[in-house]
């Protein structure tokens, strides 16, 4: 009987779903920022190429209004980066009342739209959750956006929008898991009063925003901050002892996961040492446990391990075949990649001719250990 009903709800669940826009393959960012560098546009590209995409499965990402930022964002907040965008100007009272027009988060043409269409797609991903399916939007993930100023790169928050979405349509325990290599701050600090709303960030401890140091199981804020070289092995046990654990022991009804591509190896914003099979296992842990999750995107700035993880992670979630090479328009694709931040001469053959990296299987050290036995315990 079990069986029967486990089977059935499987065969109902929903396909996954691919929330993106031809939107953010226009410029952005200025020059000389690293999301100044292909990414969204690859991981759809990689897709098709592959045969992983048809306009079945893949949805064009609404804008979100002004009334669904305010959820979360301040007004005069939201009208200055609007105003911004519009003249182009950012001045002094501009950065030190919003952090808008600093070298981390700069105006640039386009912004407001990019940014609220992000929100709208990640806002979409959580209305396809409800519905008990998978949805994947790649260009959420802007972690760090505080109700009244950016930060870190993030203008307006919408793994905190989809939340609030999955709440507002009746989900009355929302898990959050934050596998950026850096601190999720900004959703953290949204929900910490929120005990419908269980936030658990794993991430690079001693990186910016050096936050997420503390580790508060009965107020549902957990935070595993992990140390350089965070290897697969790592990832797995922490996991199997804590993020599993917890989840299983809070039964959300529905999940948000802010999967950033910059705690891969090679990344050249963080120290960690992921190999993409590691993540697409995670995110998979996450997504069966969970009656309906959005998987957003986050950091990664390298654009070579960004595209072959994103898009690998759409097949996967798909139950996909993973292939052993890529096709030659993939691999010509790739080639064709530039970043300023990564030597050239430095990239492995691997980042152009396979999706799947080699597993970063280095042992368990024992400082990670200590880490999850002060956290294994609910
Ligand atoms: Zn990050």
């Amino acid at each position: 009987m079990t069986h029967q009903a486990n089977t059935t709800t499987v065969l109902d669940a929903p396909p996954p779903v691919f929330i993106a826009s031809d939107l953010y393959r226009d410029a952005a960012y200025g020059s000389n920022h690293p999301l100044a560098i292909p990414r969204i546009g690859t991981v759809v590209d990689l897709c098709r190429q592959l045969g992983w995409l048809d306009t079945q499965t893949a949805m064009e990402s609404p804008r979100a209004t002004e009334n669904e930022l305010a959820q979360f964002h301040e007004p005069a907040y939201i009208d200055a980066v609007h105003r911004a965008d519009k003249s182009g100007i950012s001045d002094r009272a501009l950065r030190e009342a919003f952090s808008l027009g600093t070298l981390e988060n700069p105006v640039f043409a386009g912004m407001y739209k990019r940014t609220t269409t992000a929100c709208g797609g990640s806002i979409l991903a959580a209305r396809q959750a409800l519905e008990g399916t998978v949805a994947f939007s790649p260009a959420g993930g802007m972690h760090h956006a505080q109700p009244g100023r950016a930060s870190g790169f993030c203008y307006f928050n919408d793994p905190v929008l989809a939340i609030l979405t999955l709440k507002a349509g009746g989900a009355e325990r929302v898990f959050y898991a934050d596998l950026d290599a850096h601190h999720g701050d900004g959703v953290e600090n949204a929900f910490a009063d929120d005990l419908t709303v269980l936030t658990l960030s794993i991430h690079e401890e001693s990186r910016w925003p050096y936050t997420g140091t503390d580790d508060l199981p009965e107020r549902r804020v957990r935070n595993l901050p992990v140390p350089k070289g965070f290897n697969d092995n790592e990832l797995d046990c922490v996991m199997e002892a804590v993020v599993i654990p917890a989840m299983r022991h809070f039964v959300p009804d529905a999940a948000v996961i802010t999967c950033g591509a910059d705690g891969l190896a090679g990344d050249p914003l963080s120290g960690m040492a992921l190999s993409n099979v590691a993540l697409w296992r995670a995110v998979l842990q996450i997504t069966e446990e969970a009656p309906g999750t959005a998987v957003l995107g986050g950091g990664g700035y390298n654009p070579w391990t960004l595209a072959r993880c994103w898009s690998g992670l759409w097949g996967i979630l798909n139950g996909y075949p993973v292939p052993t090479a890529l096709p030659a328009p993939s691999e010509a694709l790739l080639r064709e990649l530039d970043c300023e931040l990564i030597d050239e001469e430095d990239a492995p053959e691997s980042w152009f001719t396979q999706l799947a990296d080699t597993p970063n299987d280095t042992p368990l050290r024992p400082e990670l250990l200590k880490i999850v036995e002060a956290r294994a315990r609910c």
